[in-house]
């Protein structure tokens, strides 16, 4: 929030640099707005983080301003998902000092080397469940790999049956890990131990907002798992390929997605399979986002008795506060339930 910038930035240079280490607060940025919720939750009472890409913009699609590119430069700390999901970052994060946590790590390739020295090594998980057995190099040259198609189907040998490929999504190449409440605790973990060495007074504090977040993220994991239990088996569309941890935590009944890459329109034969799908009633509901148009998802289900409902992947009308991450999952799991109650 960029009123809420600490007041280093406007104290005179030698100012700062005399009150930088005792009086001003550090200057924690977080890439997107549902990493920027836990960063909130974590940080609480301590001081006020920053979120750099906009709320009502795409990850996928966002391309940087220079005054972004100078929030970028003065963050002490700055949390991403990584190149799997804001890959427009990579350059411009060479040219900061910050210290960059990566929060996802879906492969290890010899590029990353040269940020070695930035990273804590702390990734939020996955590294361990990850089979190594892809072409990384290959992976690497397209940089965009996670959200273009066509790629992953060179690489995993799908045969364009969606509802077989979301069975064999084993979420390694989904970037959306915030969906899953265990990696949000996760997150908010890696997050205060790269704090706590730069705020040492405030460890306490650090670690008692991390014990509270992670006490209310598992009472809200428990009663999602009620809440969605009686839907489960329900058949559902998604907009874009974002929802893979939450629907594999909760174990619902995700029949496919319309497009990988929320910026490009689903393939005409893509649209016919999913429309044969949806006449032979197995589909309760299909899923659009704000952040995209609805005109496909609309069109697509005209005349046919499917619901149509709105995830947004990116808590995009959320407003930031410690308890604003499970308000959001809440909601979300709200939106699944209602659409899916109805079949
Ligand atoms: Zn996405």
């Amino acid at each position: 929030m960029p009123k809420l910038f600490p007041c280093v930035r406007i104290l005179p240079l030698a100012a700062a640099l005399f009150f930088s280490a005792s009086v001003s607060a550090q200057s924690i940025v977080s890439s997107i707005k549902p990493i920027h919720l836990i960063a909130t939750a974590v940080t609480d009472g301590i001081v006020e983080p920053v979120q750099l890409i906009p709320s009502n913009a795409s990850p996928h699609t966002y391309s940087l301003k220079p005054s972004d590119m100078q929030v970028l430069t003065q963050a002490d700390v700055f949390f991403w998902i990584g190149p799997d999901m804001e890959q427009f970052l990579t350059r411009p994060l060479e040219r900061t000092s910050a210290q960059i946590v990566e929060l996802y790590h879906a492969d290890e390739h010899d590029d990353h080397a040269k940020h070695e020295d930035h990273h804590d090594h702390d990734h939020a998980k996955h590294e361990e469940d990850h089979d190594h057995d892809h072409d990384h190099a290959k992976h690497e040259e397209h940089h965009d790999h996670d959200h273009n198609h066509a790629k992953h189907e060179e690489h995993h040998d799908h045969d364009h049956d969606h509802a077989k490929h979301e069975e064999d999504h084993d979420h390694d190449h989904d970037a959306h890990i915030w969906l899953d409440p265990v990696n949000a605790i996760e997150i908010a973990q890696t997050m205060v131990n790269a704090l706590v060495p730069i705020m040492p007074d405030h460890e306490a504090a650090l670690k008692a907002n991390l014990e509270r977040f992670s006490a209310d993220v598992r009472q809200l994991d428990a009663e999602l798992s009620a809440t969605l239990a009686p839907v489960k088996d329900k058949g559902f569309y998604v907009f874009h390929d974002a929802y893979g941890h939450f629907v594999q935590h909760y174990q619902l009944n995700q029949l496919g997605y319309f497009t990988v890459d929320p910026a490009r329109q689903p393939g005409a034969r893509h649209l016919t399979a999913i429309r044969n799908q949806l006449q032979d009633g197995q589909v309760v509901c299909v899923f659009s986002e704000p952040q995209f148009t609805s005109a496909v998802v609309t069109s697509i289900t005209r005349g046919l008795d499917v619901g149509h409902g709105v995830l947004d992947p990116l808590a995009r009308d959320i407003t930031p506060s410690a308890t604003a991450y499970v308000d959001y999952l809440r909601d979300l799991a709200g939106q699944f339930s209602e659409c899916l109650a109805r079949g």
